[in-house]
């Protein structure tokens, strides 16, 4: 065969290949706009069929897979083909797992009946889908025009679609908050929500492929020197050039991070709801009174845990806002109303408060509420983690720029290694002995948070077996 013969066969092959991505983008699109229409209206019959309809995708995605594998084995490939190819195998993967959102939101469509979610989450499920779609076509463009700017842009996009992902969130919560949905359908409608930012990531990915066919492999890096050489050759607009490529890596870790928190948050949902249906269930089938007792007993005590978790997530919402009035007040004030509150669950625990220390008339100017909340948070877990008949200590200090609020228990402990991420939310040393005694694992986020907030900081110091010290310092008038 002539050279020119086997190029233009190769270049058949890959055109071939390029075709299919693009339709299999279109078509994915689509249905994400198909897809969000039925769960607007509640519309099963639709969602059935876009659940069968993921065959297509999948035929593609397989044609697609093959069209690659021969051109690899039966044709010559120069550097930008093999090039093309490598990005067209993962590009591909990632347009048949968008497709398998789809199809995954099809699925909450039925689970989600009866579901009265209000108009900020409609609204925002509709963005969401707007978003995604703009993503998958912008992907497609780039990849299609080979605009290695154009798919850097879709980074940019993302972000606002995380955003609204991460207000759909709160919203949801909200709703629960008041009733308006049930545990099950809070779990299928934050799923959804997080399948459509998963969209978004795959559209992003493909960016990236698209970016490594006209560029080749550029780690960070390189990535940020060349951005800065063009740059200097006035090529791109400072707005958007190596200010944007700099913060990609910290925005990644914040996405990163804001992920981890959805999926920890559906998980630590998951648990208790779970419990609650099969109680419920048994329930149903109970005639013994005394076991009816037992049985709605611990139905209620679930209930409380969903409640607890989502009364923290809500303040720490209301944290990160920064919404807060502030007041003067009197230290003492604030130590006794803390303490007070745990009074009664340090009695029923056999553990003795203590208070030490005389602030005097010394007043800081905080968020009364917030900062109730957390020492009582900080008193109740040195409670919690100590044994009957111990002692926790709550010592005031005024030194020469703060007030420090000390909190000492002779309990269990924290080993080093973990000291920082006790502070981290929903991270527990002993899991088993959060849940038995009723821990959300967010009470330390928020006192970090309310802490923060406040100009001051949280400091810890702990043995495993001698106990923990936990202090919060507060800045003086
Ligand atoms: P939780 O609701 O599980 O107590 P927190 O955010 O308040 O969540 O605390 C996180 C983890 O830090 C706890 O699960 C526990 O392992 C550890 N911890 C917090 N306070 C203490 C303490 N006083 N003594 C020992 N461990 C503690």
């Amino acid at each position: 065969m002539e050279s020119s013969e086997i190029r233009s066969q190769l270049d058949e092959r890959l055109a071939l290949i390029q075709a299919d991505l693009v339709q299999m983008m279109a078509t994915v699109a689509t249905r994400v706009g198909e897809v969000t229409s039925a769960m607007l209206e509640g519309d099963i019959e639709t969602a059935d069929r876009l659940i069968a309809g993921d065959d297509e995708v999948d035929l593609l995605s397989l044609r697609v897979e093959e069209g690659c594998v021969e051109t690899l084995i039966r044709e010559q490939p120069v550097a930008s083909d093999l090039r093309f190819v490598v990005a067209a195998i993962h590009m591909n993967s990632d347009i048949e797992r968008s497709g398998d959102l789809v199809a995954n939101i099809a699925k909450a469509v039925g689970r989600l009946q009866g579901a009265h979610p209000d108009h900020h989450v409609r609204d925002l499920v509709a963005r969401m889908s707007s978003e995604a779609q703009t993503l998958l076509r912008r992907a497609s463009e780039s990849f299609v025009t080979r605009d290695a700017e154009l798919a850097a842009s879709i980074d940019e996009l993302d972000d606002l679609l995380d955003d609204l992902h991460y207000r759909y969130i709160q919203h949801v919560i909200a709703d629960a908050r008041r009733g308006d949905l049930d545990p099950q359908q809070s779990l299928q409608l934050a799923l959804v929500g997080r399948f459509y930012e998963r969209i978004g990531d795959h559209a992003e990915n493909i960016g990236e492929r698209v970016r490594y066919i006209v560029d080749g492999w550029l780690p960070e890096a390189q990535a940020a020197e060349r951005a800065q050489a063009r740059l200097e050759a006035g090529e791109l607009k400072p707005h958007r050039g190596l200010a944007v490529i700099d913060s990609i890596a910290e925005e990644r870790r914040i996405d990163a991070i804001r992920r981890d928190f959805v999926a920890n948050v559906s998980h630590e949902l998951k648990t208790p709801v779970g419990a609650m249906s099969l109680l419920a269930e048994t329930l149903v089938g109970e005639t013994e009174p005394a076991d009816r007792d037992r049985l709605s007993d611990m139905l209620q005590r679930e209930a409380k845990r969903v409640e607890d978790i989502i009364d923290d997530l809500l303040e720490l919402t209301r944290l990160e806002e920064g919404e807060s009035e502030t007041e003067k007040i009197k230290v003492s004030k604030i130590v006794a109303k803390s303490v007070d509150k745990v009074r009664t669950f340090a009695d029923g625990m056999h553990v003795q408060l203590v208070v030490t220390g005389d602030s005097g008339e010394e007043k800081v100017k905080v968020d009364r509420r917030a900062v109730v909340r957390a020492l009582t948070n900080l008193i109740d877990n040195a409670v919690r983690y100590s044994e009957a008949d111990q002692q926790v200590t709550v010592a005031v200090e005024v030194l020469e720029h703060v007030v420090a609020i000390s909190i000492k228990d002779d309990g269990v402990g924290i080993p080093r290694a973990e000291l920082e991420r006790v502070f981290e939310r929903f991270y527990r040393v002993d899991r088993a002995r959060s849940r038995e005694t009723g821990g959300t694992g967010l009470g330390l986020a928020i006192v970090r948070h309310v802490a923060e907030n406040h100009g001051g900081r949280v400091l810890v110091e702990s043995k495993p077996g001698d106990g923990s010290t936990f202090t919060i310092e507060l800045p003086r008038l």
